[in-house]
């Protein structure tokens, strides 16, 4: 039994759905179809849910949103006309969507849960409804139905572990089941959704639940690739890649696949293969348990900005017990979360997403240092990025950090900081952010053996 995730792009429009039904039933295999919202249909398209979020936000607003109520309709009706689809589907979709519309707006984080989960939730029912006009039995499934309950927590859900368990019934059902993504319900029976795109989530949590064979995951590139496909044409395709590799490299910048997908599927020890709706005999990326393939030392190269770093430093900082808990927990005061700590025997500097700080904040951090640890100096550097070069193989392999050092020297770039973890498959290195895509293509040409062609 597979489960099989389509992402935005892949249900678009009628003419996408169409190819989605193609690979759902060409495989009998192929019994849980976990879908998103509508995504974009053009690069400068809007997807479904970024309108329904501009809905909510009118109608906490202004109590009415009705040009952005219509904006996501059209989307429904385009695809429900090309697909010739009845009046009923778009009649129920309207009638659904206008009462969480007319909701109630008092509590606007859970009203706009309910307002974003509404796009899963009805191209569910129009991919559905499209199976039965073709003939094929297929059920829409509701995730409270279905078990699915997941903690409070508006926007950011985590699965609670009796769902597996209620999911498992799925597998006894009969037909297709079209399952909608990015959202459950919580012990109060109210939706929340997980973070952005995170119908990935769903389709890992619903293969762990049925124990699937395999998910499959369709989205609209032939696979991972090496390197960032926005900096660097055609870049390497990966063809297996282990959980924990896959983890490191959606850390730092990789979206084909969300990072917190990958916990349900990995324990329950399902592979996972990425694959293109627009090109579906190609084989895709498997994310697996352990590959045989090393390749090498390095299997991808990531990268992330908006970084910045607090480099504190204090003589004998290394006998003083305590120092960093306290360091951290000034840094948590502030409800700031932390990327790394590399440090020094007198030194040590705590890497923070940028964006978790403003002016005042950072003044207060940097004063609450000085004044409550007696350090010899504070200074925040901004602007950072993080290049990260991922693979198992690096744990045998000589030499890696040498190679990847000297390659970013060849190429001028000015290493702030190094960060290997204890586990060994990644390695990190901050630079400025001005000089991210330098270092990427650096990496790339030492561990890839090609010349880079820059996009
Ligand atoms: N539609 C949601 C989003 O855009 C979830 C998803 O596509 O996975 O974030």
């Amino acid at each position: 039994m597979k489960v099989v995730k389509f992402g935005g792009t892949s249900l678009a429009s009628g003419e996408q759905i169409e190819k989605v039904f193609h690979i759902v039933t060409s495989d009998t295999e192929r019994k849980v179809v976990v879908v998103s919202a509508p995504g974009k249909r053009y690069k400068d398209d809007t997807k479904v849910t970024d309108l329904l979020i501009a809905c909510a936000q009118a109608y906490i607003a202004n109590g009415n949103g009705k040009e952005q109520f219509e904006a996501v309709m059209d989307r429904y009706q385009d695809i429900a006309d090309y697909l010739e689809l009845s009046a009923d589907i778009i009649d129920r979709i309207s009638t659904d969507l206008l009462e969480i519309v007319n909701g109630d707006t008092s509590n606007p984080d859970k009203f706009m849960d309910a307002v974003k989960a509404s796009g899963e939730d009805n191209c569910a029912k129009l991919v559905a409804a499209y199976f039965n006009k073709q003939g094929v039995e297929a059920h829409y499934v509701n995730p409270k139905e279905a078990g699915l309950i997941v903690s409070d927590e508006p926007g950011n859900a985590q699965v609670l572990p009796d769902s597996y368990e209620n999911l498992r019934a799925l597998r006894d059902r009969s037909g297709i089941l079209i399952f909608p993504g990015f959202f459950g319900y919580s012990e109060n029976d109210e939706i929340v959704t997980f973070s952005r795109g995170g119908s990935d989530i769903t389709g890992s949590i619903l293969a762990n639940g049925i124990q699937a064979d395999i998910y499959e995951n369709f989205t609209d590139v032939d696979a991972v690739y090496a390197v960032n496909p926005n900096f660097v044409s055609e870049p390497r395709e990966i063809k297996e890649l282990t959980y924990q590799e896959m983890r490191e490299l959606s850390y730092a910048g990789f979206a084909v696949f969300h990072d917190e997908a990958l916990i349900p599927a990995f324990r329950a020890g399902i592979p996972v293969n990425i694959k293109n709706t627009n090109n579906p005999s190609a084989p895709g990326t498997k994310i697996v348990n352990e590959r045989k393939n090393t390749n090498g030392p390095v299997i991808g190269i990531a990268s992330d900005n908006g970084f910045c770093s607090i480099d504190v430093s204090k003589y004998l900082m290394n006998r003083e017990v305590g120092f960093g808990r306290k360091l951290l927990h000034i840094l948590e005061d502030y409800g700031l979360s932390y990327e790394h700590t590399p440090s020094g025997i007198d030194d040590i500097s705590v890497i923070v997403r940028q964006h978790q700080l403003n002016e005042e904040t950072e003044a207060q951090i940097v004063k609450r240092i000085q004044e409550e640890l007696t350090v010899d100096s504070v200074i925040v550097e901004h602007d950072l990025a993080m290049i990260m070069i991922v693979g198992e193989g690096m744990r045998s392999n000589v030499g890696t950090m040498a190679r990847a050092a000297a390659a970013l020297a060849r190429a001028g770039v000015n290493i702030e900081m190094i960060n290997q973890g204890s586990s060994e498959v990644s390695m990190m290195f901050g630079v400025k952010e001005v000089e991210e895509q330098k270092a990427v293509y650096a990496l790339y040409e030492e561990f890839f053996a090609v010349s880079v062609v820059e996009r």
